[in-house]
């Protein structure tokens, strides 16, 4: 079994992953950068290791210090959270190299979807759909010209390698394409070192819909419903919610089915998520996310399953805990992402926490790494925070989420808590009347269309 891991990680992730290695019983080591000393997932681990100053770059994406302090500390996993280094297969492969778990899926299934052409066209082959486009890369205008006809417009330029929200050009017509193909081409190079780009018809009002999937060495694979993140903001979630009012129970059960088959052909290991875009009825596939993601708690919270749990217990060896015949969905779970952020102007907002006061109750979890006085540094990502609610329906969980952000207090700096007092009370959203536009349209936060 293993014994000690390394949380090659910060914030609220790091503080997640540590609960659940504290309620299996394995010794944490914690690495921070000079900026983390006094973070919270430092503080609650068994113990912790400096990587480096503050920019990521120096510490926590810094593969040769994260191994070097997992061997110094004599652990024998690594959990690599979300974002940094979790996508990366060099460092997966690094970490095997150095007779390390790493605890995650292989480094090859990594590096696939890594490729989203490659993603596309695996999934494709296994029966699910895909959003039409160009068939792999497009690598010359002419071509680019030829192929966006045939898809018609508006739509939009991908970069291979893309992730995060960013690598996406819309094209509205043929007048703007040219333009935006050349742009994307050199931006994709830039920030991902990958300059393939693939045409996508552009959908005008879907839905983000993403299937979560488990599976282990003996060849078993579940998916645990659906979540739908339809709430986002340049592409990025703000609010994600299970399950999603635009799915039946049939539907769901069929598609669930042929995901978590699809992902058993392919004998991925771990967690993982596959995304789609949802327009009249039918799904799309876009992505798949070979990590934890960040809303994976509204998942555990209406299954009862700890996802991260199951993700070191694969990464040991074991078989998955239950079958999909296990899997019972209860309830309706709701995630307000707390960024540190304008919540008018999305301004990223650093400094030191006041006041802090967390709600609580009935239904409600935060998952954050926040404590009074505690620094949030300009260096990260700007999630502090995560509101997760629980209530038997969605009427009632609305109710809680108004309610607990009510009672969140978060001083001396600012936070999205306004606008997701906002959304909770929007006739729309109320209504569960929304796509993936919604956001920008409904707060003037500025659209690609
Ligand atoms: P990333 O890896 O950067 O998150 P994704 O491929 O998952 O990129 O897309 C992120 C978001 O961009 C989606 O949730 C959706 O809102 C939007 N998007 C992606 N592809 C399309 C498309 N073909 N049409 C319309 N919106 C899209």
């Amino acid at each position: 079994m293993i014994k000690k891991i390394l949380i090659a990680n910060r914030g609220e992730i790091a503080v997640r992953i540590l609960r659940a290695c504290k309620d299996l019983g394995i010794q944490t080591v914690a690495i921070h950068s000079t900026a983390d000393a006094d973070a919270m997932h430092v503080r609650l681990a068994d113990e912790s290791v400096c990587v480096g100053p503050p920019p990521p770059r120096e510490s926590y994406l810094n593969i040769p210090s994260v191994i070097s302090a997992a061997c110094v500390s004599g652990a024998d996993a690594i959990h690599p959270g979300f974002g940094f280094l979790s996508e990366n297969s060099t460092f997966a492969h690094m970490v095997e190299e150095h007779q390390l778990i790493f605890i995650g899926p292989k480094a090859d299934h990594i590096a696939m979807m890594g490729d989203k052409i490659t993603a596309k066209k695996t999934f494709s082959k296994f029966g699910l759909p895909t959003v039409p486009g160009s068939d792999g890369a497009v690598s010359n205008i002419t071509k680019a010209l030829k192929v966006a006809d045939e898809i018609g417009y508006p739509l939009m330029i991908k970069a291979a390698g893309g992730g995060g929200g960013r690598g996406m050009k819309v094209a509205k017509s043929k007048t703007d394409f040219a333009e935006a193909y050349e742009t994307a081409r050199r931006e994709a190079g830039i920030s991902f070192g990958n300059d393939q780009v693939y045409l996508e018809k552009y959908f005008t009002n879907p839905r983000h819909i993403e299937f979560q999937i488990m599976a282990d060495k003996f060849g078993n694979a579940v998916h645990l419903g659906e979540r739908d993140c339809s709430l986002q903001r340049r592409n990025q979630k703000v609010w994600e919610e299970t399950l999603s009012s635009a799915l039946s129970p049939d539907f769901r059960d069929e598609f669930g089915r042929k995901v978590a088959e699809s992902v058993g052909q392919l004998g991925y290991l771990g967690v993982g998520t596959l995304e789609f875009l949802y327009e009249e009825g039918r799904l799309y596939f876009i992505e798949m996310n070979t990590r934890i993601q960040v809303e994976h708690p509204i998942t555990e919270m209406i299954t009862g399953v700890d996802i991260v749990r199951e993700q070191i217990l694969i990464a040991n060896g074991d078989r998955l805990s239950l079958s999909q015949e296990d899997v019972k969905f209860q309830g309706h779970a709701i995630e307000c992402r707390i960024n540190a952020e304008n919540s008018e102007t999305f301004i990223p907002s650093a400094g030191t926490v006041v006041n802090y006061h967390c709600p609580g109750g009935p239904g409600v979890r935060i998952d954050s790494a926040l404590y009074d006085g505690c620094k949030v540094p300009p260096y990260y990502d700007s999630l502090i925070a995560k509101l997760i609610v629980y209530a038997n329906d969605r009427d009632q969980c609305l109710a809680r989420i108004r309610r607990a952000l009510r009672e969140y207090v978060i001083d001396g700096i600012d936070t999205l808590i306004p606008l997701h007092l906002k959304l909770v009370c929007h006739p729309d959203v109320i209504a569960g009347h929304f796509d993936i536009h919604f956001l920008e349209r409904e707060f003037e936060t500025g659209t690609d269309l």
